[in-house]
C-alpha cells in the first residue's frame, strides 16, 4: 500500500498546521532495532502510553506511517472537556456494565488533571486555557437533561454546575440560552502543536519515534513480535495499535472495529478587541446546546475556531458553509457588528463505534489495539495511555480499566448511524423548540 493514499482529509490545511510550534526531530526507521513495547500511531493515544511507559524506563519505540499528530490528534477543534460524547452516565453504565463503566468514567473525568499536569511538566506550548465549557439550553426543557448532567458528574467528582439565563449570558456572551451547564475544567489547545509536545516528551523520557515509518506486518518469532516497515523492523515482546481513524493496513482488519465519520472545523480571523467582549468574554468553549451540535472557542490569535458535522449540503458547498457558520454565529451574539471570514476550513475523520468510548481489543497474546475514540479524543486519548501502559506493564486483564474484548467489526448501520442520529436530534430539537416557543436559529 503507498504512503499517500487519498482516503485521509488534507492535513495542511489546518489552523493548527500553520501556527503550531516545530515537531520534534524524527526520522524514519532504517534497520532493525530493539524495544520492550513497539506502539503503532503517533497521536494522543500512542504517545500517551509511550510516554507513562518511557518514564516507567521501558524501552519503547513508536512507528507512525506520516508525522506526530496526522490523524484527529494534529486537527481537531482543540476542545478538551472530560465528559462522554454522546452517552449519559447512566447509559454509558447499562452499556458497559460493572465495574468497566465505573473506571471509565473515572479516567475520563479526571483526563483534565493529566492534561494539565503533562503540558506543565514538560512546557508544553501549546495554547492551553483551562477556562471552562458551556453547554448552552435553546430551549427551556433541555435545561432539565443539562441538570441530570450536572448531577450525575457531579456524583463521581466532577466540578460542574448550572447557569441561570443571566450567568450564561454573562459568561458566554449570548443572549439566546434559557441557562446553560458550565463545565469549570474544560480547557482548549492548539491541537498539534500538543501532539507534538507529547512527542517530544517522549522523547525527553528516553522512548523513540520514527516518522514516515508505517507498520507494515506483525509477525511472531520465537519469542517476540517483528513489526516490519518498508525500510526495517522492530522487534519487541508487546505490541500496541493506537492507530484510530487513521488506521492503514497494520494488523488484519484493525480498520473494521470503527467506521469513518466525518467533521470539519473553520477559523475565523482574529476578532477585534470590542468583538470579543461581545462573543465569550470569558474565553470559555462554548456548544450550543443542540443536538446537530455547533461548537466554539477561541484560539490565542483570537480567532474563533467553530466546527460542525457535515449535514447535506453543509460542508459540500463551501460558500453555504461559511454562509451556515457566520449566520450561527452572528444569530448567537445578536451585537456582532464584524463579519466572520473564514479564513480556515478544514476536515477530519472520526472512529466511530456503537458505545461511543474506546476498544480495546487483544489480537494475540503481547498485541492489543484500541480503537473507536468517536469524537472526545482529545481528554480520551489524554488518559488512555495510562490503561495502555499498565497492560504492558502486567496489570491482570480484570484489573485493567478497559476490557479486553476480541477485534470485532463495526456493524454496516454505523456507516449511517451517527448521521441519521444528527439528522433525528435535528428534528426534535426543531419540535422542542417550536412547542416552546423558543426561537430558532438560523438554517435549523
Ligand atoms: C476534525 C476533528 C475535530 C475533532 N475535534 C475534537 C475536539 O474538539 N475535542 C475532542 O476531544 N476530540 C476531537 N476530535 C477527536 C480526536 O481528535 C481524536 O479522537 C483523537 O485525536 C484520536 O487520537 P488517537 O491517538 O487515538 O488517533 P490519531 O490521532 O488519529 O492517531 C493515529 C495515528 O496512527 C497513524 N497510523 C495509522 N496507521 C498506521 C500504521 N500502519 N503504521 C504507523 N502509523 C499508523 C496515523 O498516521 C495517525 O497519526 C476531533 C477529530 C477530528 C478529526
Amino acid at each position: 500500500m503507498t504512503q499517500t493514499m487519498p482516503k485521509f482529509s488534507e492535513f495542511k490545511d489546518t489552523l493548527w498546521y500553520a501556527t503550531a510550534s516545530d515537531a520534534p526531530t524524527t526520522t524514519a526507521l532504517k534497520g532493525e532495532v530493539k524495544a520492550d513495547v513497539c506502539v503503532v500511531g503517533a497521536g494522543y493515544s500512542g504517545l500517551t502510553t509511550a510516554l507513562e511507559l518511557a518514564r516507567a524506563g521501558v524501552s519503547v519505540v513508536v512507528l507512525e506511517r506520516e508525522e506526530i499528530g496526522f490523524g484527529g490528534s494534529g486537527r481537531n477543534a482543540g476542545h478538551c472537556t472530560p465528559t462522554f460524547t454522546h452517552f449519559s452516565l447512566p447509559e454509558l453504565r447499562n452499556h458497559l456494565g460493572t465495574p468497566w463503566a465505573d473506571r471509565l468514567i473515572q479516567r475520563q473525568t479526571r483526563a483534565n488533571d493529566k492534561v494539565a499536569a503533562m503540558i506543565n511538566r514538560y512546557g508544553i506550548d501549546c495554547e492551553w486555557e483551562q477556562n471552562g465549557y458551556v453547554q448552552g439550553a435553546l430551549f427551556p426543557s433541555h435545561l432539565k437533561t443539562l441538570r441530570g448532567h450536572m448531577e450525575s458528574y457531579n456524583a463521581v467528582g466532577a466540578r460542574t454546575r448550572m447557569l441561570d439565563r443571566e450567568e450564561a449570558h454573562e459568561i458566554t456572551g449570548s443572549p439566546r440560552f434559557y441557562g446553560g451547564w458550565f463545565h469549570e475544567e474544560a480547557g482548549g489547545m492548539n491541537a498539534l502543536a500538543y501532539a507534538r509536545g507529547l512527542g517530544r516528551a517522549v522523547q525527553q523520557e528516553g522512548g523513540v519515534i520514527y516518522t514516515r515509518t508505517p507498520a507494515e506486518s506483525c509477525d511472531r518469532q520465537g519469542q517476540a513480535w517483528v513489526v516490519k516497515t518498508p525500510q526495517g523492523a522492530v522487534r519487541a515482546e508487546k505490541v500496541i495499535y493506537t492507530t484510530g481513524a487513521y488506521t492503514v493496513a497494520g494488523w488484519p482488519k484493525l480498520d473494521q472495529t470503527f467506521k469513518i465519520m466525518r467533521v470539519f472545523v473553520a477559523a475565523t480571523q482574529p476578532l477585534s478587541a470590542e468583538a470579543q467582549r461581545i462573543v465569550l468574554p470569558k474565553r470559555t468553549t462554548i456548544q450550543d446546546g443542540r443536538g446537530d451540535i455547533y461548537v466554539y472557542k477561541y484560539n490565542r490569535e483570537n480567532r474563533i475556531v467553530a466546527s460542525m458535522f457535515p449535514m447535506g449540503a453543509r460542508g459540500r458547498d463551501p460558500a453555504l458553509t461559511r454562509k451556515i457558520l457566520s449566520e450561527r454565529l452572528k444569530w448567537l451574539h445578536p451585537d456582532l457588528r464584524e463579519d466572520p471570514r473564514w479564513e480556515f476550513f478544514w476536515f477530519g475523520e472520526l472512529d466511530m463505534q456503537r458505545r461511543t468510548v474506546p476498544r480495546l481489543y487483544s489480537l494475540a497474546p503481547g498485541v492489543i489495539a484500541m480503537t473507536g475514540l468517536s469524537g472526545r479524543g482529545v481528554p480520551t486519548g489524554s488518559m488512555i495511555g495510562g490503561i495502555l501502559a499498565d497492560w504492558a506493564n502486567g496489570t491482570p486483564e480484570a484489573d485493567l480499566d478497559l476490557k479486553l474484548e476480541p477485534l470485532s467489526r463495526q456493524p454496516l448501520y454505523m456507516s449511517v448511524a451517527p448521521q441519521a442520529a444528527l439528522r433525528s436530534y435535528r428534528i426534535l430539537d426543531n419540535l422542542r423548540a417550536k412547542r416552546q416557543k423558543a426561537p430558532l436559529p438560523p438554517f435549523a
